[in-house]
């Protein structure tokens, strides 16, 4: 049985962001449907428990959802809002004792070793180079344009069967790319930060929900969850059928 649980859905900011009072800001500190984390989710299946990303609210959400060990680490890149939070699963290796594997993508290697040059006092800090197997699932992080933000790597799953791609950070993604590693999917989590941003195509970073829906109609996964929401998205809206807004604590069998 494989879950997926989504312990941050939130773009870089989080929702509310702290300074704004717009709708989705409002409802966020209210009622709170669209209160939200920076982004990662915790992937478990039979004997195997992986984390996606480390965001800095990181530590809160493992105690949150109680989880108290860890097999490996994937990172898509080296951001704040996905690496923040790894400075707390170095005193988290400290008490358990058990070495954690931290598996980083090509290029985001050297930037994560440039921003937290200790880590491999506890942490083996791997660079990943191509697919990876763990646990009997395989991993294979392909490197997709993050628009101003430069560049990100999504990952491709398999396991147990399934098959998944987590891509939180994209824009503009080539056919080619798509066809090779969007096709034939039982669920795609894309990160869409906004519901139609307008903001000139140099400035931005990431695919919007318009956008996203344009590339599921292309590849047509089975089932496709949003997240990486920041405050233009509010995940009360509809969409079309196979669609769905992630929410923190969101967990679902792929
Ligand atoms: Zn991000
Ligand atoms: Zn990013």
């Amino acid at each position: 049985m494989v879950h997926l649980t989504f312990l941050g859905s939130g773009d870089s900011q989080g929702v509310p962001r702290w300074w704004c009072d717009c709708e989705v800001c409002t409802e966020a500190r209210t009622t709170g449907a669209n209160r939200r984390v920076r982004p990662a989710v915790l992937l478990e299946w039979t004997g195997a428990r992986v984390l996606l990303d480390a965001p800095p609210e990181l530590r809160e959400r493992l105690v949150a959802h109680d989880v108290r060990s860890l097999d490996a680490v994937f990172l898509t890149h080296s951001h704040n809002d996905h690496v923040g939070g790894i400075v707390d699963l170095y005193d988290f290796v400290r008490w358990t004792g058990a070495p954690l594997r931290v598996r980083v993508p090509f290029r985001s290697h050297a930037m994560l070793l440039e921003r937290y040059p200790w880590l491999p006092a506890r942490m083996a800090i791997d660079r990943l180079d191509g697919p990876v197997e763990h646990a009997g699932a395989r991993f294979a992080p392909f490197e997709v344009p993050h628009g101003a933000n430069g560049f990100a790597y999504a990952y491709r799953i398999e396991v147990e069967g399934r098959r998944m791609v987590y891509m939180p950070d994209s824009l503009d993604v080539p056919d080619a790319l798509v066809d090779e590693h969007l096709v034939d999917l039982d669920l795609l989590v894309p990160g869409t930060s906004f519901w139609e941003e307008r903001a000139e195509r140099s400035l931005r970073s990431v695919l919007d929900v318009q956008e996203a829906l344009r590339l599921t109609a292309r590849v047509r996964p089975r089932r496709t969850i949003f997240t990486h929401l920041g405050h233009g998205v509010d995940r009360r809206r509809a969409l079309p059928d196979g669609h769905e807004f992630a929410f923190d604590g969101m967990v679902v069998e792929p």
